[in-house]
């Protein structure tokens, strides 16, 4: 799980595991604006109910732009539920994810070069560039400068709590 850190003035910071939210929570740095209900930090000593959203009270901390987690869920969403391809919406259970620059000829995994294809498209493509294959992409593949609106099902799919969206809308 992880837990939003907002910066003095509300503004998403980052995103971080909970246990970092947690040392961060100890140490006086941050306060807890919303928890998780039903998650809990257990040890022989203490329960606290896991951190969903902190944000910082002393001292003043650079706002950098959060970085969106990569995964097929967030690049559904970046790629609003279509395939790439042939526009065909596509679920987050059928899509697959393409890469651009086959894998066996040194493509990454990253957002530059993955996107979400329908299973035809994708095997149509096989194991060619879209140029090789005569297949045109819709859209340049980028890193999303915020974290993309689910198109598809339910809001925790996609690695981001409710009590988020206020803090994360543009
Ligand atoms: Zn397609």
């Amino acid at each position: 799980m992880d837990t939003l850190l907002l910066s003095q003035s509300f503004e998403p910071v980052e995103q971080v595991p909970w246990q970092r939210a947690m040392t961060l929570w100890m140490s006086g740095r941050v306060e807890v604006i919303e928890a998780y209900g039903d998650r809990q930090v257990r040890s022989p000593s203490f329960a606290y109910d896991m951190p969903s959203i902190v944000r910082y009270v002393r001292g003043r901390r650079p706002y950098r732009q959060m970085r969106v987690k990569f995964s097929k869920q967030s690049v559904h969403a970046r790629d609003k539920g279509r395939c790439q391809y042939c526009s065909i919406d596509l679920r987050l259970s059928e899509a697959t994810f393409d890469h651009v620059q086959p894998r066996s000829r040194g493509g990454k995994t990253s957002w530059e070069n993955v996107v979400i294809a329908c299973r035809k498209c994708n095997q149509r493509k096989g194991n060619r560039t879209p140029q090789e294959a005569h297949m045109r992409l819709t859209a340049v593949p980028k890193r999303p400068a915020k974290l993309p609106r689910p198109v598809d099902g339910p809001h925790w799919q996609y690695g981001m709590p409710e009590g988020w969206r206020l803090y994360l809308r543009a």
